[in-house]
C-alpha cells in the first residue's frame, strides 16, 4: 500500500534538509512538482533584483558595469555553477540560452575535424535536434539520429560529434557520461552533453568523467527565473582550440578597443556574444545561492527517497499509470514519469486540485522531485489526490481536455 501518511510526516520530521524549503517562496496550498521545468521563486531573488534595479541601475547607472561587477557576472556565476557540475571555475560561463549555447559549441567543435557525421538520439529534446539540424545544414554534415539503444554502437570512424542529453527530459533515463565519453573519444569523436535536466538534480563530475563540452539550463533545477540565462562548459584543454561562430564583442580579447578585426578572448570568455542580461543574472545568482552549503550528494540521497516513496504509492494506488522512468538511481535523473492515454486530462485535473506536474506529448505525465523544497507528506498528498482523480474518473470532465498554448 506504500507509505502511510503518518510515516510520510515522520520522514519529514527526520529530514535533515527540511529547513532548505525556507529558501523559497512557495504559494500556500500548492504542491509544486514542476521544478524541473520552471524552478520556483527563491526568497533571495526579489530583494536581490530590487537592489540591482533601484540601487545599481537606479543610482550608479552605467558606472555599475565596473562598480557593481556587472561586467564579470557571466564568469562569476559560471564559477558558482562549476562545483555543482564537477568542473573548475574557469571552465564554466553563464550566457545566452541553452539553444544558442548548443549552436555555438556544436559549430566550434565540428570545425576541429573533417569527419562528416553529427550523431544524436531520436526523441532527444526537440530544440537540441533542431539546432543540430541547423548546424548540419550550415556545416555540410550528415545528421544521424539513432534510437537510444543504438547510439553507442553507431559511433564510428565517420562520427565528428556526438550530441546527447544526459538525463532524458521525458523518461528521466540517464546516460553513463564517463562510459559514453570514453567510447566516443576512443573513436576520435567529441561529445556535447546537454545537462538541462541534470544540473542541480543529480551529482555531476564533468572533469572526472572526461567530459569536454556541455551546456545547461538556468531556469529548471537552478531556479534562476523564467528564461534565465544558460551556461556552457568547455574543458580547459579545448578552450584555445575552439572559436565561437557568434563573434560578438563581449567574446573579443579587448571589447573596449573597438577594433574592426576579431580576436577571441582567452579561455571560456570567448563564448560570450553580446551584452549580458543583468536582471536575469541577478535572479539566477539567487537561484544558485539556494544550493549554498548543501552538497549535491545529500540532495541526491533525498531525491532517491522521494522517488521511491512516489513510485511505491503510485504502484499501490494508481495501477493504471505505467512508470517509464528507470527504478535504479544510477540510471535516472530527479523526475519520475508515467504513461497514460489520458495523461493530459489527468494532469489538468491535478492542477485544479493544487498539484502541479506537467504533461509531455503525446501521453506522458511528469513530476519533478526537487529535494531542496519538497517533503514526503507532499508526495503522499499528491498521489492521494491523483488516485482520487483516477478512481472517480473526474479527469473525464470536458474542461480538462481543453489545451492552452503552453502544455
Ligand atoms: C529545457 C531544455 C532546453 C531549453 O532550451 P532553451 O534554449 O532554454 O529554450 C534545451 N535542451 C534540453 C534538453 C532541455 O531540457
Amino acid at each position: 500500500m506504500g507509505l502511510t501518511r503518518a510515516e510520510a510526516v515522520a520522514a519529514d520530521a527526520a529530514d535533515p534538509l527540511r529547513s532548505l524549503r525556507e529558501r523559497f517562496l512557495l504559494p500556500e496550498g500548492i504542491i509544486y512538482l514542476d521544478g524541473n521545468s520552471l524552478g520556483p521563486l527563491p526568497r533571495a531573488a526579489p530583494p536581490r533584483q530590487q537592489e540591482v534595479i533601484a540601487e545599481q541601475w537606479g543610482k550608479s547607472l552605467i558606472r555599475s558595469w565596473n562598480e557593481h561587477g556587472w561586467i564579470d557576472a557571466p564568469q562569476r556565476l559560471g564559477a558558482r555553477i562549476a562545483p555543482l557540475i564537477g568542473a573548475r571555475p574557469h571552465e564554466v560561463i553563464v550566457t545566452d540560452s541553452t539553444s544558442v549555447n548548443l549552436f555555438k559549441l556544436l559549430v566550434a567543435a565540428a570545425r576541429l575535424s573533417d569527419r562528416p557525421a553529427l550523431l544524436s538520439e531520436a526523441g532527444n529534446f526537440h530544440t537540441d535536434l533542431h539546432i543540430a539540424s541547423g548546424v548540419a545544414d550550415l556545416m555540410g554534415l550528415r545528421l544521424d539520429i539513432a534510437p537510444r539503444q543504438e547510439v553507442e554502437s553507431r559511433i564510428g570512424a565517420d562520427t565528428n560529434l556526438l550530441l546527447l542529453t544526459h538525463v532524458h527530459y521525458k523518461t528521466s533515463e540517464r546516460f553513463d557520461m564517463a562510459g559514453v565519453t570514453r567510447r566516443a573519444r576512443a573513436a576520435g569523436a567529441l561529445t556535447v552533453w546537454d545537462l538541462s535536466h541534470s544540473v542541480g538534480a543529480v551529482p555531476l563530475h564533468l572533469n572526472e568523467t572526461g567530459a569536454e563540452l556541455a551546456v545547461g539550463c538556468g531556469y529548471k533545477y537552478l531556479n534562476g527565473s523564467p528564461g534565465a540565462p544558460a551556461f556552457l562548459y568547455v574543458a580547459e584543454h579545448l578552450q584555445e582550440q575552439l572559436v565561437s561562430p557568434l563573434r560578438g564583442w563581449m567574446g573579443h580579447a579587448a571589447p573596449f578597443d573597438f577594433t574592426d578585426d576579431y580576436r577571441p578572448a582567452r579561455g571560456i570568455d570567448r563564448f560570450l556574444a553580446g551584452t549580458p542580461p543583468i536582471l536575469g543574472l541577478a535572479a539566477l545568482e539567487a537561484g544558485i545561492g539556494a544550493f549554498e552549503g548543501v552538497s549535491m550528494e545529500r540532495l541526491w540521497t533525498k531525491s532517491i527517497a522521494l522517488f521511491d516513496v512516489f513510485y511505491g504509492l503510485v504502484e499501490a494506488r494508481c495501477p493504471e499509470l505505467d512508470c517509464i522512468s528507470p527504478r535504479g538511481p544510477d540510471q535516472r535523473g530527479s523526475h519520475i514519469s508515467f504513461r497514460h492515454p489520458h495523461a493530459f486530462e489527468i494532469c489538468q485535473a491535478l492542477i485544479e486540485d493544487g498539484v502541479i506536474g506537467d504533461f509531455r506529448a503525446p501521453d506522458v505525465i511528469r513530476f519533478g522531485l526537487t529535494p531542496l523544497y519538497l517533503g514526503f507528506e507532499e508526495i503522499w498528498e499528491a498521489v492521494d489526490r491523483m488516485s482520487r482523480i483516477l478512481d472517480g474518473g473526474r479527469w473525464r470532465e470536458p474542461r480538462f481536455a481543453v489545451r492552452s498554448k503552453v502544455t
